[in-house]
C-alpha cells in the first residue's frame, strides 16, 4: 500500500535525509506535503522533484517566491504557521524535523491526522512532553523516535516488561570539544562550533552538541518517551558514534543498537516499521573501526548536562524554560554575540529568575517559552554591556 507522507522541514538535514530515502522507492510514497521556513529554493525544487501535493513556508515573506517557483507544476503552494499545521494534519506518516520550539504546535496538528509522527524535533518533546504525549493518545496517533539515541532505545526496549529495565544509557559523541579545556573553550568560534565529529546536521544541533545540551535534551526526552525513572538514565560519552545507546536489563543483559552515524538509519527505521527497508549505507567494518571507547560525562565543563538534569527534577515549566533559553543563547552565539560558555551560563540565569507555574495547556506552554526567551534575550543584552 503507499504511504503519504510529509516532511516538516524538508530542506533541513533530516528532512533531506528523509527525502533521500522517500526518493529512492518512489512506487511506495505519496508525498502529501513539504515545509520550510524560508529556503524556497531548496523547497520548490524537493516540491517538483518528489511530486508534492503541497510545498509551504512558514515564513510569508517568502511565500510571492514559492508561488513563483510552483506556478504551472500543479503543486499547491502556501504560507504562515498556521499553513505549515494543515500541511501537518493530513498524513499516514510525518516527518517532524522543524528545528526549535517552532515545531511544536506542527507536532501536535500532526498527531491530530492520528497517523505515525516521527520526531527528530526533541525541543516540543522536552517543552510540552506530556501534552505531545497526552495528545497522541487521544488521537491514537502513534509516536516514533527518529533522534538516533532514542531510536536505538526504542528498538532495545520491551515495552511489554518496562520493570525489567534497570537502565538506559544514553551515547553521547562528546562533541567537537570533548577534550578542551573550560579555558580553551571560551574563545571558540561557531564555525568550530559546528563542526561535529562524526554526524553532519543543522547548526542549532551542532551548537548543542558542543555545549552537550543536546544531551541534555536528550535526557529530558528519553524521560518522556520510555517508562523508567529518570535516576535511572545514564550518559556515557562514546566518541566513536557506532552504539546510538543501551538499555540494561535486571539480568545483566545489555542490549545495544550499533549502526553508522547517519540519520538514514534510524529514519528508514521510523519509515518502515515494523517492517525493514534496506538504506544505501555500508555495513559497518568492526574489525577496521578497531574499538569502542566509553567514558564519564564532564559536567564540570559541560555544565549543560547538569541544568538539563536539574530541569527535569524540577518538572513543570522549567524544561520548557531550559530549552526557550537555549535557543535564545545558541542563535545568540551563531550570530557572535555572545561567547559559547555564555550560552550555559544565560540558560542557568534564565532558569534561576524565571519560575512560573506549571503550565497545562498548549497556550500556557507558548506563554512560558515566549517569556523565558524575553529574559534570556535580557540577559543575551546584558553579556554585551
Ligand atoms: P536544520 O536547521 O538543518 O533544519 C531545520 C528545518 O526546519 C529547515 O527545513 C528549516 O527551514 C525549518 N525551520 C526552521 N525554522 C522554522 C520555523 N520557525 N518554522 C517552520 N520551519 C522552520 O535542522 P536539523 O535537520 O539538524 O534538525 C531538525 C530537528 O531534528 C532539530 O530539533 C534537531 O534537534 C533534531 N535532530 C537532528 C539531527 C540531525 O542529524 N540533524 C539528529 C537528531 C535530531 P529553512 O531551511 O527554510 O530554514
Amino acid at each position: 500500500m503507499v504511504k503519504r507522507v510529509s516532511v516538516l522541514g524538508a530542506t533541513g538535514s533530516v528532512g533531506r535525509s528523509t527525502l533521500d530515502l522517500i526518493e529512492r522507492s518512489p512506487e511506495e510514497f505519496e508525498v502529501v506535503a513539504l515545509t520550510a521556513n524560508c529556503n524556497v529554493v531548496e523547497l520548490a525544487a524537493a516540491a517538483i522533484r518528489t511530486n508534492a501535493k503541497r510545498a509551504v513556508v512558514a515564513d510569508e515573506s517568502c511565500f510571492a517566491d514559492l508561488r513563483a517557483r510552483l506556478s504551472g507544476t500543479g503543486i499547491a503552494a502556501a504560507a504562515g504557521r498556521q499553513a505549515v499545521c494543515e500541511a501537518a494534519a493530513d498524513s499516514d506518516w510525518t516527518m517532524a524535523a522543524i528545528v526549535g520550539c517552532a515545531g511544536l504546535e506542527p507536532v501536535i496538528a500532526a498527531l491530530a491526522g492520528g497517523g505515525t509522527v516521527v520526531l527528530a524535533n526533541k525541543e516540543p518533546l522536552v517543552s510540552a512532553g506530556d501534552l505531545v504525549l497526552a495528545e497522541a493518545k487521544r488521537r491514537g496517533a502513534t509516536v516514533l523516535p527518529a533522534d538516533s539515541e532514542h531510536n536505538a532505545i526504542f528498538q532495545c526496549f520491551d515495552f511489554e516488561r518496562p520493570e525489567r529495565v534497570r537502565r538506559i544509557i544514553l551515547t553521547a559523541s562528546g562533541g567537537p570539544f570533548r577534550e578542551w579545556t573550560s579555558e580553551a573553550m571560551r574563545v571558540v568560534t561557531p564555525a568550530q562550533a559546528v563542526a561535529h565529529p562524526n554526524w553532519s546536521m543543522g547548526a542549532k544541533i551542532s551548537v548543542d552538541s558542543a555545549t552537550m545540551m543536546n544531551k541534555g535534551l536528550e535526557l529530558i526526552e528519553a524521560a518522556r518517551l520510555f517508562p523508567v525513572d529518570p535516576a535511572r538514565i545514564e550518559i556515557v560519552v562514546h566518541r566513536q558514534s557506532i552504539i546510538h545507546s543501551i538499555v540494561d536489563y535486571v539480568d545483566g543483559s545489555m542490549l545495544a543498537q550499533m549502526g553508522p552515524s547517519d540519520m538514514r538509519v534510524p529514519i528508514a527505521h521510523t519509515l518502515a516499521w515494523p517492517d525493514r527497508i534496506a538504506t544505501p549505507m555500508q555495513p559497518l567494518d568492526l574489525v577496521r573501526i578497531g574499538r569502542l571507547d566509553f567514558e564519564a560525562p564532564d559536567e564540570e565543563r559541560f555544565p549543560a548536562l547538569r541544568l538539563a538534569r536539574e530541569a527535569l527534577a524540577a518538572g513543570g515549566a522549567m524544561p520548557a524554560i531550559l530549552n526557550a533559553a537555549n535557543e535564545v543563547a545558541v542563535a545568540a552565539f551563531l550570530d557572535g554575540r555572545i561567547g559559547f560558555l555564555e550560552i550555559a551560563a544565560i540558560v542557568a540565569d534564565t532558569m534561576m529568575r524565571y519560575q512560573p507555574q506549571a503550565p497545562e495547556t498548549l497556550e500556557a506552554v507558548l506563554a512560558v517559552d515566549a517569556e523565558a526567551r524575553a529574559v534570556a534575550r535580557q540577559r543575551v543584552e546584558d553579556c554585551l554591556v
